[in-house]
């Protein structure tokens, strides 16, 4: 990808007035929420930065070094993510040597120092082409503390010419000094009318992707990818059928157990937002079943644990049966609320 996303105009003509006169700063930080085209912002720029015959604001697509980017061979351009299977942007890019084990059971979850040690010996030595070399992090949110150590003293004596590219979900659990070493560039949701432009606009499920997404329209596209219309369903169907009596936690939790963990969590979300929506008076999705205040209240704070357990799929069926009893009415567990009076 060559150009911003439509709604990154104005972060783009902030970089590139830098760039034209020579102010372009040596870290970048991308900051927002998900799914609203972050990385494929860094993505463009390190093509624009890398590409041999630049025009007025985009990579010209079609030089020896656009193309190496495009195959995710360029050798100044380094990308470190936790797993490199789980990259949105710069996916073509290889991992390095510690980056992906694939004898490993399940993803890794951070940038470990060893990575940032490599990363300083590739910057070290001396860039290929000539332009820029440029150091990709792939979310910065995934440092550990070694890490981020090491990256912050990389930042404070950056190698001549280095440009790093910093993503964050969470900026503000950066380390301080980290963040105060990048210039920060700020993206937010696009307006619902670009959003919706962005995916089939007549589907339902377009829009409850969109609603679940909270307007963000390439995890939208995430979700409809993993059927989110169908896992909606089932979770709409399988809350009504706790809170009912029809069904129970275990029976539950055994059938969640299936469903894509990434949207489960965020359909799980959703349901509570709109299932609060209605237990306080307002018009609501009407396959969300009602249910009175005080076992919402225990469900959202089973829901904060459950998704801080996300990390062990072992534990995950245990967890979401634990998850679901407070809706149960057949509630009878000594670790959630106790049912309310009816
Ligand atoms: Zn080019």
């Amino acid at each position: 990808m060559n150009a911003p996303l439509p709604w990154q105009t104005t972060q783009w003509r902030t970089v590139g007035r830098a760039r034209a006169g020579g102010r372009l700063h040596h870290a970048l930080l991308a900051a927002g929420p998900p799914g609203i085209g972050k990385a494929q912002f860094l993505e463009a720029l390190a093509a624009t930065l890398l590409c041999d015959a630049p025009r007025e604001d985009s990579a010209c697509g079609e030089c020896r070094s656009c193309r190496q980017h495009a195959a995710g061979t360029h050798p100044d351009c380094t990308v470190l993510s936790p797993d490199p299977l789980q990259r949105a942007a710069f996916s073509s890019y290889p991992g390095q040597r510690c980056q992906h084990d694939s004898s490993r059971k399940k993803p890794a979850t951070i940038i470990s120092v060893d990575q940032v040690r490599e990363l300083r010996e590739r910057l070290h030595a001396s860039a290929h082409y000539g332009a820029h070399k440029l150091a990709v992090l792939l979310p910065a949110d995934a440092l550990n503390t070694a890490a981020a150590n090491a990256l912050l003293k990389l930042l404070e004596e950056p190698p001549d010419n280095t440009v790093f590219l910093l993503l964050s979900q969470r900026v503000a659990s950066l380390p301080a000094t980290l963040r105060s070493r990048c210039q920060l560039l700020r993206f937010s949701t696009p307006p619902a009318s670009v959003a919706r432009t962005l995916v089939e606009q007549d589907d339902p499920a377009s829009a409850l992707a969109l609603d679940l997404a909270g307007g963000a329209p390439l995890r939208a596209r995430d979700l409809l990818a993993q059927d989110v219309g169908a896992v909606w369903q089932t979770v709409c169907q399988g809350l009504a059928g706790l809170l009912g009596g029809a069904s129970d936690p275990l029976s539950l939790a055994r059938e969640c157990v299936k469903l894509p963990p990434d949207t489960l969590a965020t359909t799980l979300h959703g349901w509570l937002r709109q299932a609060l929506r209605r237990a306080s008076g307002q018009p609501g999705d009407a396959a969300v079943a009602a249910a009175a205040p005080a076992r919402l209240q225990a469900f959202a704070q089973e829901l904060d644990q459950f998704l801080r357990l996300q990390e062990h799929p072992l534990a995950r069926e245990l967890a979401l049966q634990r998850l679901f009893y407070p809706l149960w009415a057949g509630n009878t567990t000594p670790f959630s609320a106790k049912p309310e009076q009816s």
